[in-house]
C-alpha cells in the first residue's frame, strides 16, 4: 500500500484487503507493544477479543461499531445488532456471561426521536435475552449531512476463570467443525432489503445473542476453537481459523445448513450464502469423540436447534479449507473484492 492511498470500502469489507491494513497500519503500531505478559490474547492475534490474565481470572474485552444500513430490517435493528455483536464476540472467546456493556451512540441531527427510541427499546430488549446491561456508555450528536444516521459503538467485558477462554486458533487435526445453525440469513436478508426484492416475507435476519448456545456447547464436551462467521461470513470465518492453527480443514457442503429462501435469493443475487455475514451464529472446533455431545447441546438450544458437524481438521492442505461438493472438491476461498458495505 503506497503512502497517497485513500481508504476505499474494500478496506473494510471483512476479507484480505481488510487484514493487510489493519496488519499493516494498525497492528504495527500498537500490537503487543507493552510486551504485557499476562495478555494472553492480544491486538496481534486479531482474535473476536483480548484476554487479559489477572489473578486467578481471565478478563475478556472486545468492541465493536455498527454502521448497518438500513437501521431497521426483517428480524432486526442497529440496536440489536450492536448487542448480539459484542455479547457473541465475548461468547466466542469463552465468556458467556457478559460483565458489562458500553454504548456510544453517534447521531445525525434530524433523526426521528421515534426511531431511535425504537433503537434504543431494541437494544433493551436484546440485553435481556443475553442477560447483561448496558453500564455506561456516551451521545454524540453532527450535524445533518456529516453522518450518515446512526452509528452505535458497543464494548464489552467478561470474566473467565484463569486460562479458560477459547481463542480462534485452537484448531488441532482431527477435530470436528460444527456450525450452530443455516448460514448466510442476515447478508443475504440485508442485501435483499437493499435491492428492494420482492421476497415472500421469510426472509430474516439471524441477528441474535448466542451466549446461551456457546455456553452449552462449552458444558457438553472439548471445544478447541470458536468464532463468529459475522463479515465475510462463514467462508472468511473458517478460512481464519485453518490460517492462524496451521491445519488444513474438508468441508461438506451438503452437511452445511442454508435456509432454501437463503440460498434461491443469493442465487438471484449472484451471492453465496457461505460469503456473507451471520449475526447469529457459531463455528466451533470441537474434538471429535465429543463432537455428538457437543452438537446435541447446541440443538438443546432455541437457536440452536439446526446445529451440524459440517467436516473436519486436517493436517495436509495447510491454510486451505477444502470443499466436497459431493460432486468434486475445490478450496473454499475468501470473497475478495466483493464490496458489501454496511451489512453490520
Ligand atoms: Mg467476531
Amino acid at each position: 500500500m503506497s503512502d497517497d492511498e485513500t481508504v476505499t470500502v474494500a478496506h473494510g469489507s471483512g476479507a484480505g484487503k481488510t487484514r493487510e491494513f489493519i496488519e499493516d497500519r494498525i497492528c504495527s503500531r500498537f500490537a503487543d507493544a507493552g510486551g504485557d505478559p499476562d495478555l494472553a490474547v492480544g491486538l496481534g492475534a486479531l482474535d473476536d477479543g483480548a484476554v487479559h490474565e489477572l489473578g486467578d481470572q481471565s478478563v475478556v474485552v472486545t468492541t465493536d461499531s455498527h454502521v448497518v444500513s438500513p437501521l431497521s430490517f426483517p428480524g432486526g435493528d442497529i440496536g440489536r445488532l450492536a448487542v448480539a455483536g459484542t455479547v457473541n464476540d465475548l461468547a466466542v472467546m469463552g465468556a458467556t456471561e457478559p460483565l458489562s456493556l458500553t454504548c456510544s451512540l453517534v447521531v445525525e441531527a434530524g433523526t426521528s426521536v421515534d426511531v431511535l427510541e425504537g433503537i434504543l427499546d431494541s437494544m433493551q430488549a436484546a440485553c435481556e435475552e443475553a442477560r447483561c446491561e448496558i453500564t455506561t456508555g456516551d451521545t454524540k450528536v453532527m450535524g445533518s449531512g456529516e453522518i450518515d444516521g446512526i452509528v452505535i459503538n458497543t464494548a464489552g467485558v467478561g470474566v473467565v476463570p484463569r486460562g479458560e477462554h477459547v481463542p480462534d486458533a485452537g484448531l488441532s487435526p482431527g477435530d470436528k467443525l460444527v456450525v450452530s445453525g443455516p448460514v448466510g440469513d442476515h447478508g443475504i436478508t440485508l442485501l435483499a432489503e437493499r435491492e428492494g426484492f420482492d421476497i415472500d416475507g421469510d426472509l430474516t435476519s439471524d441477528v441474535a445473542p448466542i451466549n446461551d448456545v456457546v455456553e452449552a456447547a462449552l458444558a457438553a464436551g472439548s471445544v478447541t476453537a470458536m468464532k463468529d462467521p459475522t463479515r465475510g461470513g462463514l467462508a472468511t470465518a473458517l478460512n481464519e481459523m485453518v490460517r492462524k492453527a496451521d491445519v488444513g480443514a474438508t468441508v461438506d457442503e451438503t452437511a452445511i445448513p442454508v435456509r432454501e429462501s437463503v440460498a434461491a435469493t443469493g442465487e438471484l443475487l449472484g451471492i453465496d450464502p457461505f460469503d456473507v455475514a451471520n449475526e447469529g451464529k457459531v463455528v466451533f472446533g470441537v474434538e471429535a469423540a465429543d463432537a455428538d455431545a457437543v452438537v446435541e447441546a447446541i440443538r438443546s438450544t432455541e437457536r440452536g436447534s439446526e446445529a451440524a458437524v459440517i467436516g473436519e481438521v486436517t493436517a495436509d492442505n495447510a491454510g486451505r479449507v477444502v470443499l466436497d461438493t459431493g460432486f468434486g472438491r475445490r478450496y473454499l476461498s475468501e470473497p475478495e473484492g466483493q464490496q458489501l458495505p454496511r451489512i453490520c
